[in-house]
């Protein structure tokens, strides 16, 4: 049964929804091998065993929101609050192109105030001057108005990463205060596509109140957008939030969760052959080698650390977060180590565009 699935699954790229399910359902070791080792002949043969860096600039925990699972939310009275200077998002991101990762994410709290705005603005300029506009740039900086959209893709950023967080419309009802609202999270995704970014977007697995059919949904769900990247990775409980009282009830124990953070990476690799997948930095905190596990079940992304370490104990989105001790270089040196060691690649001083991006534009034009 389960090589039938998969059989059809590799030649056609189409997975029923009840196939879906009972493939997140599985568990014995070996047919999780079979599983990742389809999604992982996939990924060689449409994307290729090159991993692609972005140096990540986690640049400020100051936050306008208030969603439930998040340590920054705007509630959130233990949090010291940082804003890195502008000249030092800079050099953050100045250093992943002298390091030769190709590409930086800027992420930080969200925030429309038209000074954080126009900040930004500098800010990508800057970089693309400095860098002879080599260095690819990615935002993750939530929900914006149309114009801010187009204002910092004019500037220079060209991917964007908004997380629908949960395609179950009342499940996210139920992690987000009553003015944070669904639609106007997927109007931001299309929004974001009609700008003309590269668009990327993920969910939280293990959620308190998540079922593996919500699961199986997300995955339509990504499909359905036509998306061109996915960041997702599993939900951590944090224990100043409103969320940690379902946890006695709702906590998935961490290797259990690590495995279903990589049946879903599969699955997406499974159902969205060219696009570009991320191994986040959630799996690494679940189990030491993480990130290159989902590697191997077919992401081709990695988003290394690049924050001033004096800043890193501030963005803790959830607890126990991996190496917040450790700089920039010393993140480049233990990651390159990793990713050789598995017999992929690393890619040097590229976009990594996925070529989902690249046939979707030939088709429009
Ligand atoms: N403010 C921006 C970017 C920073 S948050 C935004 O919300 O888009 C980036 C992502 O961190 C969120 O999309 C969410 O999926 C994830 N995140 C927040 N709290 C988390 C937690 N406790 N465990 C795992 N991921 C979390
Ligand atoms: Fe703010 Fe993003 Fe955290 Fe929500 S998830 S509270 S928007 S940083």
């Amino acid at each position: 049964m389960l090589d039938h699935i998969l059989q059809k699954a590799d030649l056609t790229g189409e997975l029923t929804i009840t196939e879906i399910i009972s493939l997140l359902e599985l568990e014995e070791k070996k047919d999780l091998d079979r599983l990742f080792d389809c999604a992982y002949r996939i990924k060689t043969r449409h994307v290729g065993r090159t991993v692609w860096f972005r140096g990540l600039v986690e640049f400020s925990n100051i936050c306008s929101k208030d969603c439930y699972y998040c340590g920054i939310r705007r509630s959130n009275k233990e949090v010291q609050r940082f804003a890195l200077p502008e000249k030092a998002i800079i050099e953050s991101a100045v250093w992943s192109w002298k390091a030769g990762y190709g590409s930086a994410v800027l992420q930080s709290g969200e925030r429309s105030d038209p000074e954080f705005i126009a900040m930004i603005e500098r800010v990508l300029r800057e970089i693309k001057r400095l860098t002879n506009n080599e260095l690819g740039i990615t935002l993750c900086l939530g929900e914006q108005i149309e114009e801010t959209y187009r204002r910092w893709f004019d500037a220079g950023a060209h991917r964007y990463l908004l997380r629908i967080e949960t395609s179950n419309r009342d499940l996210y009802a139920k992690l987000h205060p009553a003015d944070h609202s669904y639609d106007r999270r997927i109007e931001c995704l299309d929004l974001l596509r009609k700008t003309g970014y590269q668009v990327g977007t993920g969910v939280m697995i293990g959620l308190p109140m998540q079922t593996i059919a919500d699961l199986a949904d997300d995955l339509m769900f990504f499909k359905r957008q036509d998306i061109d990247m996915i960041g997702m990775g599993p939900y951590i409980y944090h224990s100043t939030t409103p969320l940690m009282q379902y946890r006695r009830e709702w906590e998935i124990p961490p290797g259990q969760l690590l495995k279903l953070g990589l049946k879903m990476i599969a699955l997406a690799r499974i159902l969205m052959r060219d696009i570009n997948i991320a191994a986040t930095t959630a799996l690494q905190a679940l189990e030491d080698d993480g990130r290159e596990q989902g590697l191997l079940a077919g992401a081709n992304v990695i988003m290394p650390n690049t924050t001033d370490t004096q800043y890193r104990s501030s963005y803790q989105l959830y607890e126990n977060k991996p190496c917040i001790d450790e700089n920039a270089s010393m993140c480049q040196d233990c990651l390159s180590r990793r990713i050789k060691s598995i017999g992929e690649t690393p890619g040097i001083s590229a976009w990594g565009d996925s070529p989902h991006f690249a046939a979707r534009r030939k088709q429009t034009v």
